[in-house]
């Protein structure tokens, strides 16, 4: 079902090894931009109705608004299972705890006397928060981008998911129930790109956003990185990924078992094992089978673990192993191998580390405490998951007294010219009594 890519007694060189080995999607954001760039451009130019479009033709319903009203939130938090409100509240909980410590506080660098340069920590003012409703309601994805969004404090709050036929064109009730639960109470009936470019471009339902957020599928993805820049996102959160380093100590059961949980969420999910043990491979692959014969979405989770983009890895040594997992650089990364805190303590690359036998990535999906929207398609290279410090933009506030400015004033003019820019030395001799 997985293929297998064996790289024992490949060339590993220093700088890295070489990405074309890695298993690799055969449908990437790059080729979605394509699909999403004419969406994007009709919801610019026709608004909320280019919007019900879209979304009529993907989602086949229709909402009577895109904005939904305040009693069916109410009413979805009042009918909501006990058992998955009290989970959600658990989820919210933990997640605060972990949040909340995360805000900067300001810091105030006195750099010469007289001369301060503070960084002010200020939450961006308007926020769109993208929660995904295509294969799955995610009301966990309503948690992972309300609360920190919430910690730091930002005023405007506005969440877009899917409108589900079930539900006559609202999103899934949970989700709905979940935005109760956290007190947001302006949401928006819409999904995919179109959702996005509502956020981004604003229309007459929707003022526009600074900062979209989120985790969405590929096509979601795509919108973010066609409309960066005239908003603001955070790291591209596409299809999933989960990655595991693992040796012969790793169970097989825990290995294939954290593989399917991903590879549940979308045929284009990403499940890579990377391996010193070819034993644990055969038996991971035997485990597999059983599995996933036993597993309600077989046949998304099929499509996903035979596709392109997943593979088993045999490597060498651990070594090589962590070489692996740098280079593909994961949304989620398993470090299943004696003693595994060490071995994580190595990981450069990826979106979130789970360390040792009993941290599966669903773990972190709902009730770690951890953000699950997190850096997928290598991005995790470069990028973080959603924390508090996504909402957050640092301003440097600069206070000089006439005697600080004096003290710097020739080292200024004689670096505005060695740049030709004499105008910006004039600006400090006028306040000397240079020419006026
Ligand atoms: P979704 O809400 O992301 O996408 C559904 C929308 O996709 C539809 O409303 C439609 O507008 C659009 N769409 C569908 N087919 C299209 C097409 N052919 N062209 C253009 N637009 C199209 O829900 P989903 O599909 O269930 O995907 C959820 C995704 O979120 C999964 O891939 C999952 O792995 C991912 N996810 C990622 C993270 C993360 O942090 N990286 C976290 C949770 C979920």
């Amino acid at each position: 079902m997985i293929s297998r890519i064996d790289l024992r007694g490949a060339a590993f060189p220093e700088g890295g090894i070489d990405r074309d080995l890695l298993p690799r999607a055969d449908f990437d954001v790059e080729a979605a931009l394509e699909a999403v760039r004419p969406i994007c451009e009709d919801v610019r130019h026709r608004g909320s109705v280019a919007v019900l479009d879209h979304g009529e033709r993907f989602d086949g319903v229709r909402p009577a608004s895109l904005r939904v009203p305040q009693e069916a939130l109410t009413t979805a938090l009042a009918e909501l299972d006990p058992a998955v409100r009290a989970a959600l509240e658990e989820s919210v909980r933990r997640a605060r705890i972990v949040h909340r410590e995360q805000r900067r506080t300001d810091v105030t660098t006195q750099v010469v006397p007289g001369g301060t340069v503070t960084e002010r920590w200020v939450p961006v003012e308007r926020v769109g928060l993208y929660v995904p409703g295509g294969l799955a309601a995610y009301a966990s994805s309503v948690v992972m981008n309300v609360v920190p969004a919430q910690e730091a404090g930002v005023e405007g709050i506005a969440v877009a998911s899917p409108a589900q036929k079930e539900t006559g064109g609202l999103p899934a009730p949970a989700i709905l129930a979940a935005c109760a639960l956290l007190g947001v109470t302006e949401v928006y009936a819409a999904g995919g790109a179109q959702a996005v470019a509502m956020f981004a471009y604003g229309t007459e339902d929707c003022r526009p956003v600074n900062l979209v957020t989120g985790p969405g599928n590929i096509y979601v993805a795509a919108a973010k990185r066609l409309l960066k820049g005239r908003v603001g996102i955070d790291a591209e959160a596409g299809p999933t990924e989960i990655a595991i380093l693992a040796d012969d100590s790793a169970d097989p059961a825990f290995v294939a078992a954290d593989l399917i949980s991903q590879a549940e969420h979308d045929t284009l999910a990403a499940a890579v094992l990377v391996t010193t043990s070819p034993e644990l491979a055969d038996a991971v692959d035997k485990e597999l089978d059983v599995q996933v014969a036993a597993a309600k979405h077989r046949e998304r989770i099929t499509a996903a673990l035979s596709g392109r983009q997943s593979a088993t890895v045999l490597v060498d040594t651990l070594d090589q192993g962590l070489a692996v997992v740098d280079a593909y650089a994961a949304e989620h990364l398993e470090i299943q191998t004696e003693d595994a805190a060490a071995v994580a303590a190595r990981v450069r690359n990826a979106g979130a580390v789970f360390v040792g036998p009993h941290a599966p990535v669903s773990l972190g999906d709902y009730c770690a405490g951890s953000n699950h929207v997190l850096p997928t398609g290598g991005c995790a290279c470069h990028s973080s998951g959603l924390s508090v410090q996504s909402f957050l933009r640092g301003i440097h506030v600069v206070d000089y007294s006439r005697d600080a400015l004096a003290e710097v004033a020739p080292h200024v003019v004689t670096l505005a010219n060695a740049e030709d820019l004499p105008a910006h030395g004039e600006a400090v001799r006028v306040r000397f009594g240079g020419a006026r």
